[in-house]
């Protein structure tokens, strides 16, 4: 078969996406390739599609344990002679795989890499004919990353023993450095490189001024309509994972706690629960995700600020994986500057280290602040570019405002030294709103030049002044002395008059349904519509639970929607569905035809 026919024959898909159709012909006329592509690009068939047609067996070395099964399941789903080895099998079941694999009775073999590192199955591919070697999750090679692993760099060997078989690296990690290490620790120079833009455009991207957080992820959710979808919500600390976690279920979502502090048993229980049902909040901290690949995930909110641009963008690219709208969202606001400030100041590491440090905090409160398109800066942030503002995220969608702030700077900066930098924000805030407090009576504060002269903002407008002055560098917060804020060297132009300051304006809290923010095709769905959705999405859970596997392994939603539309009415119709091949339709396609016309009966029923 031709990479296309096994395209539409046994993945169901029509067209080929991006540089997919031309990294498999490179695979299959030999070629090493490195694959850069955004995560959801479509990265596994560029060499599962050669697995198929290579003789011999193609080894996917992959660190994510946790996820093989799902991966070979959905394989073998569709007919594609797949299996795994990692520790989570028993002797016997590793024994029949490896029996397989020395029958030549396998196309694609999914490994760990310390497994695949052992003398003992190094020797055993020796005298395998092998189809390639696929380096899934490559930047795990990089020592720059998050995810280091140690045994990456020892794949550099494959080179050397199995010269001449090609090798396929990827990677949904963008910057420089992680590919130059790639590069290197693999002996990739001579491969041909596919650098896909990392553009996720699917991906709603905002962020507000964090207030009442956990009303405002509550609002932010039911706003978008997101009740029984699909979502994970990040936090910082393990108190407030669970905090959290027991409040959404107050408030009747499924929501579950995830982070190192639970009991592995229910850890993992949670995790499995997230990738198998479909209706799962889970509340982490970001010790989950390695590897979630759940392709429905349809928001991911931020309680919390992350430390870097890096991985803000690879927790919100957890949402929307399968191309369907998704909601990146983030409340963010003066404590989480201060407190990432201090880790940084806390920081153990040696300058350099530091140095970077800092610059990628600053580049992540750069992006909170900003008031251009956010897509825009990401994309720029990773030497990608996008020639005009996206009109999918906040900043497109509701233009910010920015106005001349010198003098509320001023006033600020002033009122902390008046005061004699001993004092936070809300005391701060109080003096400059002349507030008769009894604090503010004991240290006379009511006498100092800055009393009251600040009236003409709000609380809240004062908070978004002091967020940006210290997310710009203007003032330090000292959180060892109550957090007391004093002046840097850089607030004194602005307050000698030297320097002008621009600075934005908030929007007001919105609490309303915007129907700008509503999306996805499902919200077309009439009445009818949504009990047909529920119905199959119903089918579809029964028989996951039957055979043991996540809820996509048998159809995305994509193609549970594509039904809802197109509504077919026998095989032929059916098999044209995205994501129906031909074993899909086989092993399915009656069983949801059937679903589908007992709706049509009742529902033409109703009509007469
Ligand atoms: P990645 O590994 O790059 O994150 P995947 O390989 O998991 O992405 O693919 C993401 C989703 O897109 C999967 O659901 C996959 O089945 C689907 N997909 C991949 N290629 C195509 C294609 N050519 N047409 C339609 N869907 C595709
Ligand atoms: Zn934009």
């Amino acid at each position: 078969m031709t990479p296309q026919e096994i395209l539409s024959n046994i993945f169901g898909y029509q067209h080929f996406r991006g540089a997919q159709e031309e990294i498999i012909n490179h695979i299959l006329a030999d070629g090493d390739a490195l694959v850069l592509m955004p995560t959801g690009g479509g990265k596994s068939l560029c060499y599962q599609i050669p697995a198929i047609i290579r003789p011999g067996v193609a080894i996917i070395i992959s660190p994510l344990i946790a996820l093989m099964h799902d991966q070979v399941t959905a394989l073998q789903q569709i007919g594609i002679r797949a299996a795994y080895l990692n520790s989570s099998l028993t002797p016997d079941q590793a024994r029949f795989t490896s029996q397989q694999l020395r029958q030549g009775a396998l196309d694609l073999l999914y490994v760990a890499p310390e497994r695949l590192m052992t003398p003992h199955f190094l020797d055993f591919l020796d005298t395998t004919d092998i189809a390639l070697f696929a380096i899934d999750e490559a930047h795990c090679v990089s020592q720059w990353g998050h995810s280091f692993r140690r045994e990456y760099i020892e794949l550099s060997i494959l080179h050397q023993r199995f010269s001449g078989i090609p090798r396929i690296a990827l990677t949904a990690t963008a910057d420089d450095l992680t590919r130059r290490d790639i590069i290197k620790y693999l002996g990739l120079e001579q491969a041909k490189k596919f650098i896909a833009g990392f553009d996720r455009p699917n991906i709603r991207y905002r962020v507000v001024q964090k207030k009442d957080p956990q009303r405002q992820l509550l609002s932010f959710l039911r706003a978008e309509g997101h009740q029984g979808d699909v979502g994970i919500v990040y936090c910082l600390s393990r108190k407030k994972v669970e905090k959290v976690a027991d409040w959404l279920t107050n408030q009747g979502f499924i929501a579950l706690p995830y982070h190192a502090g639970l009991p592995n048993e229910l850890r993992k229980e949670h995790q499995i629960r997230f990738l198998r049902e479909e209706n799962i909040v889970i509340v982490a901290t970001i010790a989950f995700g390695m590897g979630i690949d759940k392709p429905n995930v349809r928001f991911v909110a931020h309680l919390d600020l992350p430390k870097s641009l890096e991985a803000y963008y690879q927790e919100t690219g957890r949402a929307g994986r399968d191309g369907l709208p998704a909601n990146a969202w983030m409340a963010y606001g003066l404590q989480d500057v201060v407190m990432l400030r201090h880790f940084m100041e806390k920081s153990e590491a040696d300058e350099q280290h530091k140095r970077i440090e800092r610059h990628k905090l600053d580049s992540m409160l750069g992006y909170c602040e900003m008031t251009g398109c956010r897509r825009q800066a990401l994309l720029n942030y990773f030497g990608d570019h996008l020639p005009h503002a996206c009109g999918n995220c906040d900043t497109c969608l509701e233009p910010v405002a920015m106005y001349d702030g010198t003098e509320v700077a001023q006033k600020a900066l002033s009122c902390i030294h008046r005061t004699g930098y001993r004092f936070g924000v809300h005391y701060l805030i109080d003096v400059l709103l002349g507030k008769t407090t009894a604090r503010i009576t004991q240290f006379r504060h009511d006498q100092v030049s800055t009393y009251g002269i600040g009236k003409e903002l709000s609380k809240e407008e004062w908070q978004s002044v002091f967020r940006q002055l210290v997310a710009r560098g203007f003032i330090k917060v000292d959180i060892e002395a109550y957090g007391s804020f004093h002046l840097t060297e850089q607030a004194r132009p602005i307050l000698r008059g030297e320097q002008r300051l621009d600075l934005r304006k908030e929007h007001k809290y919105k609490t309303s349904k915007d129907k700008k923010y509503s999306r996805s095709s499902r919200t077309n769905f009439t009445d009818s519509d949504q009990i047909l959705w529920k119905n199959l999405r119903t089918k579809r859970l029964e028989l996951s639970i039957a055979q043991n596997v996540s809820s996509y392994v048998i159809f995305h939603d994509s193609t549970l929607e594509e039904m809802v539309q197109q509504c077919p009415k026998n095989l032929a119709e059916f098999a044209q569905l995205t994501g129906v091949g031909n074993s899909k339709l086989q092993h399915y396609g009656k069983i949801f035809l059937e679903v589908l016309e007992k709706h049509t009966l009742k529902y033409s029923d109703v009509a007469k």
